[in-house]
């Protein structure tokens, strides 16, 4: 297993991931793998500079194996913001239908104007997003989207693509690769950090996780943290069935969703960075159970995540 630190590393199999600790909010990974003299990406960056900086740390590996396709696991911007770096390099980007549909100026825009927020949400978007500059970023959509399950021919090596999504977002994808035995997860894996349910439903994400607990694999890449195994990929399973039974019998027991969010004792998963987002997740669970509830929507859960970090909002 490689260690936990910033930049290029190679798992072997001509596949590699490029790491950003902490893993917290916005420090996403990428992976890349090379097949006959030609490279793959999986995922961008959530600026431009960070991009560039990665592909100015992966030319040992590029300029033998130029890159020809980009698969973004999901529409996220810390996984799509670098894509108009790939698209001037005339490399083809892919994703689900679903995260296609949501890589979109409005929300680079929108994550521009929420640090310049003058309340505590713009105080907590300010200290987790402050290291990013979202100014200036051209969304830059796929080329070729699909749904389901598609092969990717790389250099003669097959690369599966499978749709989990909905789970974390709307259009999550996973990246297979058959015969180095590694999964490059994206969002549906966190390791280390917390995983926050934004789409859901968190059966759904349970699902992906058995979907990936299936296949014939033995290394996970995670969207966020280091790179892992079977085992990360069952904590997350575990800590989503908390949530979701944690979340319900508040539910059933008539608690409102703040009452139900205070109330629950995190206990082994308190440890885990980013514990807050049980805020989102419980509200995700009360959205499920209950189709009729107006969404908060992402700015609406930042406001109770931010609560629980102890910013004024
Ligand atoms: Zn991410």
């Amino acid at each position: 297993m490689s260690d936990y630190t910033l930049g290029l590393h190679d798992l072997g199999d001509g596949c590699h991931a490029w790491l950003q600790p902490d893993g917290g909010w916005g420090w996403s990974n990428s992976g890349l793998i090379t097949g006959g003299g030609t490279s793959l990406m999986v995922d961008t960056l959530f600026d431009l500079a960070l991009t560039q900086r990665m592909l100015d740390g992966i030319t040992s590996v590029t300029d033998a194996n130029p890159l020809t396709t980009l698969v973004n696991t999901h529409s996220d911007g810390d996984h799509t913001h670098g894509n108009e770096l790939l698209a001037a390099r005339d490399v083809e980007i892919v994703a689900t239908e679903a995260a296609a549909a949501l890589i979109s100026q409005e929300e680079v825009d929108m994550l521009a104007a929420a640090k310049k927020l003058p309340d505590g949400r713009g105080d907590f978007v300010r200290a987790v997003f402050g290291a990013f500059e979202f100014e200036g970023i051209t969304a830059t959509p796929p080329h070729r989207t699909f749904t389901g399950e598609t092969s990717l021919d790389v250099g003669g090596r097959e690369v599966r693509l499978i749709q989990v999504g909905p789970a974390h977002t709307p259009g999550d994808a996973i990246v297979h690769v058959p015969d180095a035995r590694l999964v490059y997860a994206g969002d549906v894996l966190f390791i280390g950090g917390t995983p926050i349910v934004w789409a859901g439903p968190v059966g759904r994400w349970v699902a992906a996780c058995e979907r990936m607990l299936d296949l014939d694999a033995d290394r996970y890449v995670p969207g966020h943290g280091p790179v892992g195994s079977k085992s990360d990929v069952e904590r997350v399973r575990e800590y989503l069935l908390f949530v979701d039974t944690e979340a319900r019998k508040r539910f059933d027991d008539g608690l409102d969703v703040d009452q139900a969010i205070e109330s629950i004792d995190l206990g082994p998963w308190a440890g885990l960075n980013e514990s807050s987002r049980i805020a989102q997740n419980v509200v995700n669970v009360y959205e499920t159970i209950d189709p009729t509830r107006e969404p908060i929507g992402r700015l609406g859960a930042l406001v109770r995540i931010a609560a629980r970090e102890g910013f004024t909002v």
